[in-house]
């Protein structure tokens, strides 16, 4: 592979900035110095801020079986954009990702189709507990919980506590994390069934209270801790939630959480305004939830940043409050979104860096390898402009466009973006090939347990 020299940026390693820039070989970071010296490729930075490109642990990239919503060429385009170098695509594809077979067929499906590298999540359900350990060889990066029934369920049904232990038991043995999407079925269709009628949006908030998804962190804190799983919280949404998290972790059980720019910094005032493009669940809920969770993040309760980028034609988003399709689109704007957040003073670039890169990169393993910017790691870089503009949603390369952010104004422009040490966008144009590769997690040693 041909070599790349990065000049006069602001690189972020170690925690803070210098003044200079890094040399690429074969994919990998050769050196970082104040002048990296020549190469095949030479960039000049101009004074941007050289950073690690984020690591999203939650996209739903539709492929393969919903390729009129989303497929992997079209959201890792989106990814790329945003400055997001890796991703974890979630396994409620068609057909869903259960066993070592359907694993295998949508790594093969997908390789050289995408923009960015990938990690595969594998479904964990009532139906496929015989295919854990073979799921885990095969390179899952983490397995996908559901505790309610979605749209999409599987014909297995949801899952029951004694087969969720039995399931947790079994996904602890492989070391993998076990990712959760914490709601209480029975009181999401309670209150699905009591506000089937209304007609403002905020019913979605009103048939999904902080309790639903409570309970069902409680009760899955509780079950991992009994099976020894290494607990991952998708998506938090309540304060209350967030404290059980933090109580668990006091008492030394390992448990991680991440949040969506939408729960961090959008709260229920917005569903009057925005409709259609802030129904996602669980659902965005008040300003002191939305204030809690922002301080989690900042402290590093939580851990991460992920967008559950969830796709819909705008059809499927179409419709009454509780018919349409929930999910919206994400990967392409989180990380100008969370650096407005550090360059506006409400977050301290260091930890926005940490959230959308370095500390997801840990916790599947890859210390050192991705998420940071130091010689030896796979050269996963973004260069960010700092300059004002508005987020526009004609600019989405997703084929879904929803989203509540479109017409937000930010402060940090994606403009060059590389993966592997191959340019996959400049200028913010999107001029790479489809050369992200397929990634697993890292060593499961005990460090990366602790992580
Ligand atoms: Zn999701």
């Amino acid at each position: 592979m041909t070599s790349l020299s990065i000049h006069n940026a602001r690189v972020w390693a170690d925690g803070r900035f210098f003044e200079g820039g890094v040399r690429v070989e074969d994919g990998r970071i050769a050196a970082l110095a104040r002048d990296p010296g020549k190469a095949d490729t030479v960039l000049d930075a101009a004074g941007a801020m050289l950073i690690p490109g984020a690591v999203d642990m939650h996209v739903h990239f539709r492929d393969p079986g919903s390729p009129h919503k989303e497929d992997f060429g079209t959201g890792s385009a989106a990814a790329a954009l945003g400055g997001v170098t890796t991703v974890l695509d979630m396994p409620n594809t068609k057909p869903a990702v259960l066993d070592a077979s359907s694993f295998t067929a949508k790594r093969t499906a997908v390789s050289g189709r995408s923009f960015v590298d990938f990690g595969l999540i594998a479904a964990a359900d009532p139906s496929n507990q015989a295919h854990i350990a073979r799921l885990a060889e095969a390179g899952a990066a983490a397995f996908k919980f559901f505790t309610y029934e979605r749209r999409d369920a599987p014909p297995a049904g949801i899952l029951d506590d004694a087969t969720l232990l039995d399931l947790l038991r079994a996904v602890a043995e492989t070391g993998v994390r076990a990712h959760v999407h914490a709601e209480n079925d029975s009181l999401v269709k309670a209150g699905r069934a009591r506000e089937r009628d209304s007609g403002d949006w905020s019913a979605h908030l009103r048939s999904r209270p902080a309790l639903v998804e409570e309970e069902a962190v409680a009760r899955t804190i509780l079950f991992a801790r009994e099976a020894g799983a290494l607990l991952h919280v998708c998506h938090l949404s309540s304060a209350r939630s967030l404290a059980l998290i933090e109580r668990a972790r006091r008492s030394g059980q390992i448990v991680t959480a991440e949040a969506t720019p939408q729960h961090l910094l959008l709260d229920e005032k917005g569903y009057a305004l925005l409709g259609a493009d802030l129904i996602m669940v669980p659902p965005v809920r008040t300003e002191e939830d939305r204030g809690a969770l922002h301080m989690g993040l900042a402290s590093g309760a939580i851990d991460a940043v992920a967008t559950d980028h969830a796709p819909h034609t705008d059809d499927d988003k179409t419709g009454a409050p509780l018919a349409i399709s929930t999910g919206l689109v994400g990967v392409q704007w989180s990380y100008p979104l969370m650096l407005t957040e550090a360059l506006e003073g409400r977050l301290t670039l260091a930890r926005a860096i940490d959230a959308m890169s370095t500390r997801p990169a840990t916790m599947l393993g890859w210390r050192g390898k991705k998420g940071v910017i130091q010689v030896g790691a796979d050269a996963d870089l973004v260069l960010v402009e700092q300059s004002a503009s508005v987020l526009d949603r004609s600019a989405l390369a997703s084929r879904g466009h929803s989203t509540p952010f479109a017409g937000t104004r930010v402060r940090a422009r994606i403009r060059d973006v590389i993966v592997g040490g191959r340019v996959q966008v400049a200028d913010s144009q999107l001029v790479g090939a489809p050369t992200g590769v397929f990634v697993t997690p890292g060593v499961r040693s005990p460090e990366t347990r602790k992580a």
